[in-house]
């Protein structure tokens, strides 16, 4: 018999606007991102959108401020700031 699996898969608004449940942004130095996409590939919200061009940026309207993204990033380029 074989085993069953169970896979989640992070979707853009699956959760509803879970922006309007952060207390902490993630800011992005866009100038120094290398473009490894861990962010992209850990942000449960997949709130971390990579364009054709290779260019990766935030949605606000379904990031929840988890700060995950910050921890992931080899280079640091993501700076959780308080909500004002
Ligand atoms: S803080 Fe980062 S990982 Fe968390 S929801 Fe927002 S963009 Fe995604
Ligand atoms: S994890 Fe950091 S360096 Fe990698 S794509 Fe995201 S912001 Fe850029």
């Amino acid at each position: 018999m074989k085993a069953k699996v169970a896979i989640s898969k992070a979707s853009e608004g699956a959760s509803g606007m879970t922006g309007m449940w952060r207390i902490k942004r993630p800011v992005m130095d866009e100038g120094k991102c290398n473009k490894c996409l861990m962010c992209w590939l850990y942000c449960p919200e997949a709130a971390i959108v990579r364009g054709k061009d290779g260019r990766i940026w935030i949605t606000y309207e379904y990031c929840k401020g988890c700060g995950i993204c910050s921890e992931v990033c080899p280079t640091k380029v993501i700076k959780m700031v308080k909500e004002v």
